[in-house]
């Protein structure tokens, strides 16, 4: 997965685009957030995002690179 600004977007060392970054499960669909923590970027199951919605933060303000935005 790529971001039109990497920075803006670094992803967590210990994040995997495939396992939830609390629980390690291994799902379909994981949600791109950012850990307010450290202000990384890391895939999270829906069940875990709920649990803690106060810890991260759901990011989807930029289009991301594979979106074509005609201009
Ligand atoms: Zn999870």
């Amino acid at each position: 997965m790529q971001y039109d600004d990497k920075k803006a977007y670094e992803f967590h060392t210990s994040d995997s685009a495939d396992k939830c970054f609390l629980c390690k499960k291994h799902i379909n669909k994981l949600l791109v957030v950012r850990q307010i923590a450290t202000m990384k970027m890391v895939h999270l199951c829906p069940e875990c995002m709920v649990n803690n919605l106060s810890d991260y933060l759901l990011d989807n303000t930029r289009p991301w690179k594979e979106t074509k935005i005609s201009k």
